[in-house]
């Protein structure tokens, strides 16, 4: 049994290490030149399924809960687990109310409780929610831990090439292409996210921290290195071109009424991606003959597609007989 996998974005990579772990063949072409060129290379890394839960189905939570240590499994060491931290300016008390009352998981801090956990925050803010279970990763050095380990394992990549239709000599085809498959989906939309680093030494956080506001949520993830990534605008399209000045405005503001400091930071790069979408917002696998499409990560891309790779596992060791699977 030979499965192909397309496209090399978190979907696809998690499901080529979970059919490994099968002991399935695996290849995997990907048309640009490198893994994580698309959605996945600008994400946030949060694995935050308490928070998403503000705006997002049960189904979120339920399979998210184990993200982190799937990853952690995966590529020991990567995975910083200190929480998520969801501030707002004082005249936007209301928004943690009410962020609180449609989540779980998460403590009030005061003042002191928030200085405590990022003393660089220290009395900047009044009241906030620590939501303590919640993890994130570097997603450019995740997917290319996880081409290390595939290569290691045995797979082969096909870089900078495209695959005709059909199987050619592989028995399935796993379409993993993320946004490339809006129009010859049904359904499927794009969801662009802007989103910058900006690079200081002023300042240093130790957790991802959501600044609530009542037009725009946004989130600032340290990265190391003095950089952080700021995050991320939400709008229904698919325009995957430069950010606007209005978004860059908008993401440095944010950046600026979480700490002055970050004024003086450097931006040091800036990016659009587009988060491949269904109607709900929740990913879906489609079954058509020999080709299985695992799609519509939406925000959620690392946080589900764990979960979602073991599903095409799951699939394809029902439907393959034992003696034509291999030791991984
Ligand atoms: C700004 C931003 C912030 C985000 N933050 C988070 C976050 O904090 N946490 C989280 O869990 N998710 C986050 N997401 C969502 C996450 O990034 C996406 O859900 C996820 O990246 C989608 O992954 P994918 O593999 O489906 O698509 P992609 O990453 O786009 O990968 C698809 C790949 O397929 C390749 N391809 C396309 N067509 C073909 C073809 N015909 N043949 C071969 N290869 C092909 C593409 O080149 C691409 O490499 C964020 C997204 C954005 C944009």
């Amino acid at each position: 049994m030979r499965v192909l996998i397309k496209g090399a974005g978190v979907a696809g990579l998690t499901v080529a290490l979970e059919l490994t772990r099968h002991g399935i063949d695996v290849d995997v072409v990907e048309r640009a030149a490198a893994v994580a060129t698309g959605a996945s290379g600008l994400a946030g890394g949060m694995l935050a399924p308490w928070c998403e839960r503000e705006s997002a189905d049960e189904t979120v939570l339920t399979l998210g809960k184990t993200a982190a240590d799937w990853w952690e499994e995966a590529l020991p060491g990567q995975v910083i687990r200190n929480g998520t931290l969801v501030v707002a300016a004082g005249r936007d008390t209301g928004e943690l109310t009410r962020f609180a009352g449609r989540t779980s998981g998460c403590d009030w801090l005061d003042g002191a409780g928030i200085e405590a956990l990022e003393p660089a925050l220290g009395g900047r803010f009044k009241k906030a929610l620590f939501f303590r279970e919640e993890a994130q990763l570097d997603p450019r050095k995740a997917l290319a831990g996880l081409h290390r380990v595939l290569l290691e394992r045995g797979v082969t990549f096909h870089f900078g090439c495209e695959v005709e239709d059909g199987t050619g000599s592989f028995d399935r085809i796993i379409d993993c292409t993320g946004a490339a498959a809006i129009g010859a989906t049904p359904q499927l939309r794009g969801v662009r996210g802007e989103m910058l680093f900006l690079e200081t030494a002023e300042i240093s956080l130790s957790r991802p921290v959501r600044l609530l506001h009542p037009r725009i949520p946004l989130y600032i993830a340290p990265r190391g290195d003095n950089r952080f990534m700021v995050g991320a605008t939400m709008i229904e399209s698919d325009d995957a071109g430069p950010i606007s000045a209005r978004s860059l405005m908008e993401l440095l503001n944010v950046a600026y009424a979480l700490h002055p400091a970050f004024g003086e930071a450097r931006v040091v790069e800036m990016g659009v991606g587009v988060r491949p979408a269904y109607p709900d917002n929740l990913p879906r696998l489609t079954v058509d003959r020999d080709v299985i499409s695992v799609n519509g990560f939406y925000r959620h891309g690392f946080l589900l597609a764990p979960a979602m790779a073991g599903q095409v596992a799951t699939i394809l060791t029902e439907t393959i007989p034992n003696r034509e699977r291999h030791c991984a």
